[in-house]
């Protein structure tokens, strides 16, 4: 068991006695525990400039965020009890939550397991691991899930996010246990979808939007639909099942437009589902021109703000793309706009669409707004997991 102390500057230490877990570097007395004497991954004991306990970390001298604290209690290691008293937790609130065993199982900090994110399809479970302390425990994780869930089948490591480069680690994707299948089949609001594991976005399926989704079913029966930023079709495919009469998906990926025309077959909607293969905003513009319109449109486009300097161009692309929307919904039709900045708040999705509704002179209302499913908890601490918005707009005029 490591004793190694970290010491906290003199004054650094409130947000991290109010319960938030992490540890910035400049937040470190490095003049007593130098963060360069520390191995990537290393635990240590955080303490106050007095030298009083706050929890247990595991340090990372290269990551800007330097500790994540995993608990309060010193004497706690990140080993197989702990992962396995954590998974459990995080198990029994999504069975709670789902009939169906597909969802996202852990989510890093919330579930008390920072830097660990693993999503479930029935009995194949794909895990991705974003910080060095929680790489170094891979056998143990593995270990951990199969205790908890004997029935798993298969686990993948999906170890390609961008994240695990500002940590040192490197990036890839191969089997943890048994042999992962290429794809899983999955059910989400009764509907079901055709993944792909190994070669699709994240860990395969957002499943962060599934609430986001079944509020579709009060908005497009007997609707025309426009599902922009597609991926496998997952709003397009459950608006097809919920009554509309012909939906129009639309995504620059090859292999992701192969799988919404699958998984229309899949749910016996093809004959109202069609596919256009290309940039979105190309897209939204020819359709224009072609003089086409919707009754409900749903934009649910990739992060346009990943970095604080991105900042000011992102949220002009998302007015970019949301008056692109505006101007092809009738009048009286529904805008579902989604934005997953984490950087980008939804007061200022709500100040974009101000914008929109100026210079398209629309008159606009908000109807509901939406969050990231409760299998994608928010830390009540750190903003930074409250990162998925969905505002449900009717432009009236
Ligand atoms: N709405 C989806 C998730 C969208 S993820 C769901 O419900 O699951 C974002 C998608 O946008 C990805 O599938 C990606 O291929 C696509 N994409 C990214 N940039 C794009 C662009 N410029 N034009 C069209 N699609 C784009």
């Amino acid at each position: 068991m490591s004793n190694k102390l970290l010491r906290i500057k003199k004054g650094q230490d409130r947000r991290i006695r109010s319960g938030h877990p992490w540890v910035f570097s400049n937040e470190i007395d490095n003049a007593l525990t130098p963060l360069k004497s520390f191995q990537p991954g290393e635990e240590a004991i955080v303490e106050t400039h007095d030298g009083k306990p706050l929890g247990k970390a595991y340090v990372n001298p290269h990551s800007l965020i330097a500790a994540r604290i995993f608990s309060k209690n010193i004497n706690d290691e990140l080993n197989e009890i702990w992962l396995k008293k954590h998974i459990a937790t995080a198990l029994s609130l999504r069975a709670r939550l789902f009939a169906k065993p597909f969802y996202r199982l852990v989510y890093s900090e919330t579930d008390n397991l920072p830097g660990l994110v693993i999503d479930r399809f029935a009995n194949d479970l794909v895990v991705q691991i974003n910080t060095a302390g929680m790489d170094s425990k891979q056998e143990q994780i593995a270990n951990a899930l199969l205790a908890v869930l004997p029935e798993t089948r298969s686990i993948l490591l999906r170890n390609d996010s961008k994240i695990r480069v500002q940590e040192g680690l490197t990036t890839y994707v191969k089997p943890l246990y048994g042999l992962p299948p290429e794809e899983v089949e999955l059910e989400e609001n009764g509907i079901l979808f055709t993944a792909p594991l190994g070669k699709g976005q994240k860990t395969g399926w957002f499943y962060d939007h599934r609430m986001n989704r079944a509020r579709l079913a009060n908005y497009v029966d007997n609707c025309s639909v426009l599902d922009v930023f597609s991926y496998l079709g997952g709003f397009g495919i459950q608006a097809a099942r919920f009554g509309a009469t012909a939906v129009d998906c639309i995504d620059s990926s090859r292999s992701a437009c192969d799988f919404i025309l699958r998984n229309a077959k899949l749910n016996q909607v093809e004959d109202k589902v069609n596919v256009i293969c290309d940039d979105a905003f190309d897209a939204l513009k020819a359709l224009s021109q072609a003089g086409k319109s919707y009754d409900v449109i749903v934009l649910d486009p990739p992060a346009f703000v990943k970095k604080a300097k991105d900042h000011k161009e992102g949220l002009l692309a998302y007015q970019r793309i949301n008056e692109l929307a505006i101007k092809l919904l009738v009048p009286g039709g529904i805008l579902v706009s989604c934005s997953c900045s984490m950087q980008v708040s939804m007061q200022e999705m709500l100040e974009i669409m101000q914008r929109v509704a100026y210079r398209t002179q629309s008159q606009l209302q908000l109807l509901e707004r939406g969050h990231q499913g409760p299998d994608h908890p928010v830390h009540i601490l750190i903003g930074e997991t409250d990162y998925l918005k969905t505002i449900f707009i009717k432009k009236v005029v």
